[in-house]
């Protein structure tokens, strides 16, 4: 799949499955926009990475859970490339307890990162994706706000909120040719799951029809997809990546 010639944001790009994003994207040619909001050094060593495979990549730190550092992360954007086409909503932290240990903070944290940093990079690149003539937008939810999960009210709320607001914006781009879609991953091997117990990963791995987590790759592999010409006639779905978990 050829993405040349087309310019990608991936959103908490410089680690973890943003990162293996990041580079599956710049390997089918797109130039890639690593953002991140503390991870300078990796998403340096990525950019050089990239580099070295003659990709262009290029990092912006903004915090998305910023609404101005979203608008500032788009507005260098167009300064520097004139447009921007894909774009990958993939930051995201989780800050698990049962509600009843849960604080508020705990709540609105994981709210205003994993959905409110979504609406707030949609929101302030919904004009230049609209006129750009090839748009993707792609967020990554989780199975979590599928099934939902026990010590994730938080992170459940917003991971759902993600696949609701991707069909709102899906039916708001629709007459643009863009389309809009959400990955829903199950377990990905990554530092978030690291910090699961051994118990609690094996219980899972147990449920899952193909009785293991999966790899960064799945998901990027699954965004490169909906990223290209070929899935032109998909929008408003949400791609399970979870090894049959939710089915
Ligand atoms: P990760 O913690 O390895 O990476 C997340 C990245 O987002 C990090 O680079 C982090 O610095 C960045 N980030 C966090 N807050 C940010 C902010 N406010 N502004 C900018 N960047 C920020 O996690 P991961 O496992 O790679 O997760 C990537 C996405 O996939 C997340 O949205 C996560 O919820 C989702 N997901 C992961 C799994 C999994 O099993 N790992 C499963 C389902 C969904």
């Amino acid at each position: 799949m050829d993405l040349s010639n087309k310019i990608a944001l991936v959103t908490g790009g410089a680690s973890g499955i943003g990162r293996t994003i990041s580079l599956e994207l710049a390997k089918r040619g797109a130039t890639v926009v690593v953002n991140y909001n503390r991870s300078r050094d990796a998403a340096d060593s990525l950019i050089k990475e990239i580099e070295a495979m003659h990709g262009q990549a290029l990092a912006i730190q903004a915090d998305v859970s910023k609404y101005e550092d979203a608008g500032r992360l788009i507005e260098t954007i167009i300064s520097q490339y004139g447009t921007l086409n894909i774009v990958v909503n993939n930051a995201g932290i989780t800050d698990d307890a049962l509600i009843l240990r849960m604080s508020e903070e705990q709540f609105s944290r994981v709210i205003d990162t994993n959905l409110k940093g979504v609406w707030n990079v949609s929101k302030h690149s919904a004009k230049v994706l609209l006129k750009s003539g090839y748009g993707r937008l792609i967020n990554i939810s989780s199975i979590s706000g599928v099934l939902g999960n026990a010590g994730q009210s938080n992170y459940s709320a917003a991971k759902a909120g993600v696949i609701g607001m991707t069909k709102a914006l899906a039916r708001e781009f629709a007459g643009r040719n863009v389309t809009v879609n959400a990955i829903a991953p199950g377990f990905i091997e990554t530092e978030m799951t690291k910090k699961l117990p051994e118990d609690a990963v094996k219980a899972w791995a147990n449920q899952i029809p193909l009785k293991r987590f999966g790899q960064p790759e799945d998901v990027a592999y699954a965004v490169v997809f909906l990223a290209s010409e070929q899935a032109s006639y998909i929008t408003g779905h949400t791609l399970e990546v979870d090894g049959g978990l939710v089915m």
